[in-house]
């Protein structure tokens, strides 16, 4: 069982099982909430339980997606695309990512200037 939580703690979760490989993305959007690019693993709706989310809130960033991020310190930690049974889970929130990697990179055509890729992860225009 993996855990995770927000900055200040008080959105919490375990889940039971996360893909092993992490996606960077490099779209508008996730530059602006978070403040660089958004690295995140996924996880079926099903394997993930709250621990405590009372200050969890849903952002709905697009009209086939929403955002969930806590209310009290800010952390950006889930993207779920509507009626998906996956979740996206923001890599930097689990306590232990031990067994996870870096594989891809998506939306590199919106990238900011200010950074270059590492090479041989590979890249994706859009999604
Ligand atoms: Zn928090
Ligand atoms: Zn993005």
């Amino acid at each position: 069982m993996l855990t995770g939580r927000c900055e200040c703690g008080t959105v919490k979760f375990e889940v039971s099982k996360v893909r092993n490989a992490v996606t960077a993305c490099h779209c508008s959007q996730c530059r602006r909430l978070s403040g660089h690019i958004w690295a995140t693993t996924v996880a079926q709706l099903g394997d993930l339980r709250f621990l405590s989310d009372k200050t969890l809130k849903w952002y709905r960033s697009s009209s086939k997606a929403k955002r969930g991020f806590c209310n009290t310190c800010g952390a950006n930690l889930f993207w779920q695309l509507n009626d998906n049974d996956e979740i996206s889970i923001a890599a930097g929130s689990l306590d232990d990512t031990s067994g996870l990697s870096l594989t891809k990179h998506i939306f590199v055509k919106d990238k900011g200037q200010y950074y270059d890729i590492e090479k041989g992860t590979p890249q994706f225009e859009a999604f």
